[in-house]
């Protein structure tokens, strides 16, 4: 299948931010979208501006970190739709610290949500995707990705993983299955909300002066699935610049 138009895209992290974005951005070009996130009132009010809007939403409560969760989220896009072409895993989770403040339950966290939620969503996708002819994950990494900076380091760690495991998918899957990491750099969202360190919080702010738009991303994400079955776009980093 060509372009974005009729192809059933499963969206995690979907309630706010650039997952929110992205469902937008991919129903109103003509995908059929599956939202999945915690917050099922935002899920519901946002499947229903889509369809109010001309396009295709579906959604269901999903907690990435709950492996039965994410393969109930995809059996529920293959039942509603017969089939499924993409998985973009973006659910992610950011309480930055740095390590001497020993906040363990947050590390676990962003373990379970950013990497164990990247594992399930291939756990679960894969299958379908293989069933459906070959397909696409878009892993949602961050440009914490590449380089470690201070009070980020399980975070960086997390987002270093999934650019691993993308990698691994990739070469695994080669031909078959496309795999793209979309790494952004500052992007409005409610992602810095979880940060509850006060010297963290404070140095976000300051970092996050200059920020992406969430639609940015969205843009990469839907570059990535617009592409012919042939061609697979492996990395995008896409960072601020400061406007003229
Ligand atoms: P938001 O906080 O706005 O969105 C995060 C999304 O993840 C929410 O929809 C949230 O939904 C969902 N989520 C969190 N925990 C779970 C869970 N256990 N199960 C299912 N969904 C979950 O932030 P962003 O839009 O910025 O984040 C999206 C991705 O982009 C993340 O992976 C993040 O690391 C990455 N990123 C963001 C950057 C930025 O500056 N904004 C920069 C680099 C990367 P709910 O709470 O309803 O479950």
């Amino acid at each position: 299948m060509q372009g974005i138009e009729g192809k059933v895209v499963l969206i995690t992290g979907a309630s706010s931010g650039i997952g929110e974005a992205t469902a937008r951005l991919l129903a109103g070009r003509g995908a059929k979208v599956v939202l999945g996130a915690r917050r099922t009132e935002r899920l519901e009010t946002l499947s229903a501006e889509i369809r109010s809007a001309g396009g295709t939403a579906e959604y269901r409560k999903l907690d990435v970190t709950d492996l039965q969760e994410m393969e109930a989220f995809v059996r529920h896009a293959e039942e509603s739709f017969g089939r499924i072409d993409a998985v973009v895993n973006n659910a992610g989770v950011m309480p930055l610290s740095n390590l001497e403040e020993r906040k363990v339950d947050e590390w676990n966290r962003m373990i379970d949500v950013n990497i164990r939620g990247v594992l399930h969503g291939i756990a679960a996708g894969l299958p379908a995707v293989r069933r459906a002819g070959g397909g696409q994950f878009v892993n949602v990494a961050s440009i914490g990705a590449y380089e470690v900076t201070p009070s980020a380091s399980v975070y960086c760690a997390t987002k270093y993983a999934v650019r691993a495991i993308s990698e691994g998918l990739r070469m695994e899957t080669e031909k078959e299955i496309r795999v793209t990491l979309v790494s952004p750099g500052v992007t409005e969202s409610e992602l810095a909300d979880s940060i509850s360190d006060e010297h963290a919080r404070a140095a976000m702010r300051e970092y996050r002066r200059v920020a992406l738009p969430a639609q940015a991303i969205a843009e990469a994400i839907a570059y990535a699935v617009s592409q012919p079955t042939g061609v697979d776009v492996n990395e995008l980093v896409v960072r601020p610049a400061k406007d003229a």
